[in-house]
């Protein structure tokens, strides 16, 4: 038989990063900070409240955009939190976590040809998934130790194809977060333009030392044209679930489920009835800014006397470190080293840029029990 002749539509992806360090770090025993979960436990009381819809029977398809209790909390919680009213009924979907909702938003609204603005380091998602739909990513890049957005150069390079802006807050892997002044300036910049804005809020729970989430939804004129999106895996502690959700006015939204419902159609049925009890504690998610706040002290209490630079983390469960003091290697080499010799994996920063900067940096997940950050922190404080 003839061989296949086949031809990727991602020629130039390889296996995402946090699925090679991850399996690095599996290979040679090490610590693993680099993949972004946690390492302890979700509550009980949810993995009950899912075990108990399960046994109730309620172990088929959910409506398309989700089950309407699930879409009802939602929406409360939204309103409680910005004073903003989102329809269940038609402008809120239940989504295989915030990874698909991200891939129906780009493919709802993103033709062959169109611009999308990303900033770079940017989450690895974002553009093989503009390029699927043959868009075109236009890359800003932000620069190491602030990481902040030139929005000068954003202005600068929107033109008639540009058709969407891909905003992320607070940031991974940087930590850093947009300010009331960056979101004017994005609601000033694409007033009277037909641009959208996709809004990454994964971590809009996890914001450090008294700092407000800036949501698209707090500002009217971006809400109008924004998808939001949102991860039950980073509320909860249940990354391994894949459930989250998108919230944008109506019209936005009806291209969103046109999508949506021929990717995964409709999500876990029993998780969406047992979310939608949970998430009215709100308790549970209001917590996790201080629960990984203090994560982030220990951590970095513990590396204050290693080699390693800190670049201060406002948000995400990631801390960023500068290691130009200790090695002249290349991130990836570096973050390979590190898992060979004291036995820590990272994540080379360098791979979530497209034309990367020279930076010796690499993220580390905090998003762990103090005893594994502890022993982490030795080892990193024995280079
Ligand atoms: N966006 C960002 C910035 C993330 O860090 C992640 C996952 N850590 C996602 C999206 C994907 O979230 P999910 O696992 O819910 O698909
Ligand atoms: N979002 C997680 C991180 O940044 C990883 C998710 C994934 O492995 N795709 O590490």
């Amino acid at each position: 038989m003839k061989g296949l002749n086949i031809e990727s539509k991602l020629p130039d992806a390889g296996t995402s990063i946090f699925t090679v360090m991850s399996k690095m770090a599996q290979e040679h025993n090490a610590i693993n900070l680099s993949q972004g979960f946690p390492d302890f436990p979700c509550s009980e009381d949810l993995v009950r409240l899912v075990n108990e819809n399960m046994v109730k029977g309620l172990n088929q398809y959910a409506p398309m955009a989700g089950v309407p209790e699930l879409g009802e909390t939602i929406s409360n919680k939204i309103e409680k939190l910005y004073e903003v009213i989102y329809d269940p009924e038609t402008e809120i979907t239940v989504t295989a976590g915030a990874t698909e909702a991200l891939y129906s938003a780009i493919s709802a609204i993103i033709h062959h040809g169109d611009e999308v603005i990303v900033f770079e380091p940017a989450y690895d998602c974002y553009t093989p998934t503009i390029e699927l739909n043959g868009g075109v990513p236009v890359r800003i890049r932000m620069n190491s130790p602030d990481f902040e957005i030139d929005w000068v150069m954003v202005e600068n390079l929107i033109n008639t194809k540009t058709k969407m802006i891909i905003i992320n807050t607070p940031h991974n892997p940087t930590g850093t977060i947009l300010s009331e002044k960056d979101m004017l300036e994005l609601q000033r910049i694409t007033d009277d333009t037909n641009i959208v804005v996709l809004s990454d809020e994964v971590y809009e729970h996890i914001i450090f030392d008294l700092n407000v989430h800036q949501s698209v939804i707090s500002y009217p004129n971006l809400a109008a044209r924004s998808f939001a999106v949102f991860s039950f895996g980073k509320l909860f502690h249940t990354t391994g679930w894949k459930l989250g959700y998108c919230v944008a006015p109506k019209e936005l939204m009806k291209a969103f489920r046109k999508v949506h419902q021929f990717i995964v159609f409709t999500c876990n049925t029993p998780i969406q009835y047992a979310l939608a009890e949970f998430l009215k504690k709100e308790e549970e998610y209001l917590s996790i800014a201080q629960l990984y706040q203090d994560k982030r002290d220990f951590f970095v209490d513990a590396i204050e006397d290693s080699g390693f630079k800190i670049i201060p983390s406002f948000g995400t469960y990631f801390q960023l470190l500068d290691y130009s003091d200790i090695s002249e290697e290349n991130d990836f080499d570096y973050a390979a080293t590190l898992i060979k010799t004291i036995g820590v994996a990272s994540i080379p920063v360098s791979s979530l840029y497209s034309d990367p900067p020279d930076n010796k940096l690499l993220r580390f997940c905090f998003a762990k029990s103090n005893e594994t950050l502890e022993k982490a922190a030795k080892k990193l404080c024995s280079l």
